[in-house]
């Protein structure tokens, strides 16, 4: 079984960017030996079973919370500015208001793509959970709509650039133990938040984590969260991170959030994830995360208490993982590398982060890295044939 998806996987990896190991002759092994971002995958299962098809309809998307009420937008509202970041289907643009002068994040999909790569109910999903949502550390969506072409997604513009960022470009490519602890403390809330409303994020990744202007965290891209109240089975995530019930096709829930938490703090110590090789193949990748955490070899400078919850939230089995047995979370902040942390307090935000992002203006956005720029942004709001528009009801045409 392991064999016939990680061929289903390849595919993905190659589009995969990865660095050239060329580039990096000299690093000692806890750097990291890639520096560019990890893609996600999303594979359709193949069975037609009456399940898969409940699991691939609008019902099961749909949140118990609360829809926001809309807000009219459309891209004349905007002055387009530089690529912020890029993702398999389109583009995020920093954008400021004509209305308000504000700077925004605006999240451009291309229609014709969504449906190419089958990926219409991510993207619907993506847009209802994030206007159903409110949390201190979550992005915030204003709005979206769609024109012939695109789908758009207004955000809060989050001027702090991607954890990932801040991580390759920390001492030794690692964050020490109360950095990182910062971090995840904020990622558990965060998670648990989610979970109490029955989603799953399932792609959690320093490339989704990104830093406000105060220093505290907002997760980003939803492309692949679920309203889920029982348990899924789409293979979805980005492969390091990925639960071993998700990598042996088994039915999951919120389990597998936890287990990419026990990765994201073994990556934030160490540099890089815990099954992570130069040139790993998927193959041996997907092994290494079926056999589980004891063939993990664990740095000597790890703080004991850290390698215990990493352990407990990489358990192989989701029935005994930390976040997802009868205590739920509570299992994860009472854990005693949490005791320092005053969770109240965190969710208030009366502890300062470790880290304050330096910004010069409101439009700043050189935390970000840069992209070739294309044309595309001229031809945004343009009439055309709108082929696929019947499948993005919920995304108004306000142009
Ligand atoms: P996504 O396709 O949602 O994963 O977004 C791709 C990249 O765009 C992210 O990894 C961020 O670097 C950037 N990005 C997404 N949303 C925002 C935002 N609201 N503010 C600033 N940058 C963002």
């Amino acid at each position: 079984m392991l064999k016939k998806m990680t061929h289903k996987l390849t595919h993905f990896h190659a589009g995969q960017k990865r660095s050239n190991q060329l580039d990096q002759p000299q690093l000692p092994a806890a750097l990291p030996y890639y520096t560019e971002h990890r893609a996600s995958i999303s594979t359709q299962r193949t069975s037609l079973s009456e399940w898969s098809k409940r699991e691939g309809s609008m019902e099961s998307t749909r949140s118990t919370l609360e829809r926001r009420p809309k807000a009219n937008y459309s891209i004349e509202d905007f002055v387009i500015h530089r690529t912020l970041g890029t993702g398999s289907f389109g583009r995020v643009h920093l954008a400021q208001s004509r209305r308000n002068l504000r700077f925004y994040a605006i999240k451009v999909l291309n229609k014709e793509k969504v449906v190419r790569l089958k990926q219409v109910d991510h993207t619907n999903s993506e847009q209802g959970i994030l206007l159903s949502i409110s949390h201190p550390f979550i992005i915030n969506l204003w709005g979206t709509f769609q024109d012939a072409t695109n789908l758009y997604m207004i955000m809060d513009f989050v001027h702090g650039g991607e954890l990932f960022t801040l991580l390759r470009k920390a001492q030794g490519g690692r964050f020490p133990d109360p950095v990182a602890k910062f971090y995840a403390a904020e990622v558990a809330m965060a998670l648990n938040y989610l979970h109490t409303h029955d989603i799953v994020y399932r792609d959690l990744k320093p490339e989704n984590i990104l830093l406000a202007d105060d220093g505290h965290i907002k997760i980003a891209d939803f492309g692949f969260a679920k309203h889920c109240e029982g348990t899924t089975w789409t293979l979805c995530g980005t492969p390091d991170y990925l639960a071993p019930e998700v990598v042996n096709q088994s039915r999951y829930n919120k389990s597998v959030d936890w287990y990419a938490l026990g990765v994201l703090i073994f990556e934030m110590l160490f540099g890089q994830p815990p099954f992570h090789e130069p040139e790993i193949s998927p193959m041996a990748l997907y092994n290494k995360i079926s056999k589980g955490p004891s063939t993990i070899q664990w740095p000597p400078f790890f703080n004991p208490r850290a390698t215990d919850l990493i352990l407990k939230l990489m358990e192989t089995d989701p029935s005994k993982r930390y976040g997802n047995m009868r205590n739920g979370a509570g299992d994860v902040f009472a854990h005693p590398w949490f005791k320092e942390v005053v969770w109240q307090n965190l969710l208030t935000k009366n502890i300062s982060p470790p880290y304050i992002p330096k910004t010069i203006s409101d439009g700043d956005a050189s935390a970000f890295e840069r992209y070739p720029e294309d044309e595309c942004s001229s031809k945004y709001g343009r009439p055309g044939l709108d082929l696929f528009g019947h499948l993005f009801e919920e995304w108004d045409y306000t142009a």
